[in-house]
């Protein structure tokens, strides 16, 4: 395990933005994990569970806490059948790519989303048209020093939301998907084809967290904003992309204040103009 104190986390996140967390452990087993939750419980640190920060804003005062990432140092998958099993901090492009490989259909929709397993299934993480919960046989997770496995009901998925969502002393570990066998050269090209898609409507040459917020009922988030004479809008290095109004991004130099204060403030116009009530999507951690 890796442990480091006043880590950056502009380093994890995929905003590049966020002060340092007091303590950082970066686990690579189940065993590290109890052990430093645990070690948490036990001194009364509070702790916060990470995987590829890419749906995080984290102050830039930081975390006065542990941190504890579960990620590439904790991220086997195996493929039985129509069946994966994987670890926690498996990154879905991965497992998507070994879906691929294996002649087996489900994953395309999410092999551009930039989390890990872990996060995708708390998040219940989707697009396209597809969500975890589409896939999910059972989800391993860590409460009170045991694992235990849960199966897709019991996981009380919704949009963007599942049973850990609010629920901190729970840790994923592992999950297992069910597949369907297909033709390779289909999978490809149907992840081909939503990558290009991706690539063409979100601004992914600059730091993000994907959609900054919900899809709320009836409405679209980024044409709301958009609408709202948004696009464009900064605060700091802040910007509500022209590209994708949904999309709050970092044009450099932008602290995790400014992307904070951009979100109070579409909220506000949104609400101003539309009546529509915006509720992030991203996670947000520390004091603001
Ligand atoms: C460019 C871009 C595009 C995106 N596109 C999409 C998209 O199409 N669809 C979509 O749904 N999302 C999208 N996202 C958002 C993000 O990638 C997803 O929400 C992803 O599932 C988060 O995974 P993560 O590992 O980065 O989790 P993190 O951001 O690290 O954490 C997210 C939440 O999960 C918790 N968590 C993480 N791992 C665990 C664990 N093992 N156990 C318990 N809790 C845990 C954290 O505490 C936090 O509350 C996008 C983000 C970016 C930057």
């Amino acid at each position: 395990m890796e442990f480091y104190e006043n880590e950056p986390m502009r380093y994890h996140t995929t905003f590049r933005t966020g002060g340092p967390a007091k303590y950082f452990y970066k686990v690579s087993s189940i065993e590290d994990l109890i052990k430093v939750l645990d070690e948490c419980n036990d001194k009364k640190i509070k702790y916060t569970i990470i995987g590829n920060g890419s749906n995080l804003l984290v102050s830039d005062l930081g975390y006065d806490g542990a941190i504890i990432q579960i990620y590439d140092k904790f991220d086997k998958i195996s493929v039985s059948g129509n069946i994966i099993k994987a670890e926690a901090g498996a990154l879905l492009s991965k497992i998507a790519a070994v879906a691929r490989d294996n002649g087996l259909t489900g994953m395309e929709f999410a092999s551009g989303i930039p989390g890990t397993l872990g996060g995708a299934v708390v998040m219940n993480a989707g697009a396209y048209g597809g969500e975890m919960q589409d896939l999910i046989e059972s989800v391993d997770v860590l409460s009170d020093g045991m694992v235990r496995r849960y199966t897709c009901e019991e996981m009380k998925f919704g949009y963007r939301k599942s049973i850990l969502t609010e629920n901190k002393g729970m840790v994923v570990t592992g999950a297992t998907i069910r597949l369907m066998p297909a033709d390779k050269e289909e999978i490809s090209k149907r992840m081909r084809e939503l990558n290009r898609q991706r690539t063409l409507k979100q601004p992914l040459e600059y730091p993000s967290a994907g959609s900054t917020f919900k899809r709320p009922e009836g409405h679209f988030a980024g044409k709301l904003i958009m609408d709202s004479g948004l696009s464009g809008y900064k605060i700091g290095g802040a910007m509500v992309s022209p590209k994708h109004c949904g999309f709050v991004i970092n044009t450099g130099d932008a602290t995790s204040q400014d992307i904070y204060n951009l979100i109070i403030e579409i909220r506000e116009k949104v609400y101003r103009t539309y009546g529509v009530s915006l509720e992030p999507e991203v996670r947000i951690i520390g004091d603001f």
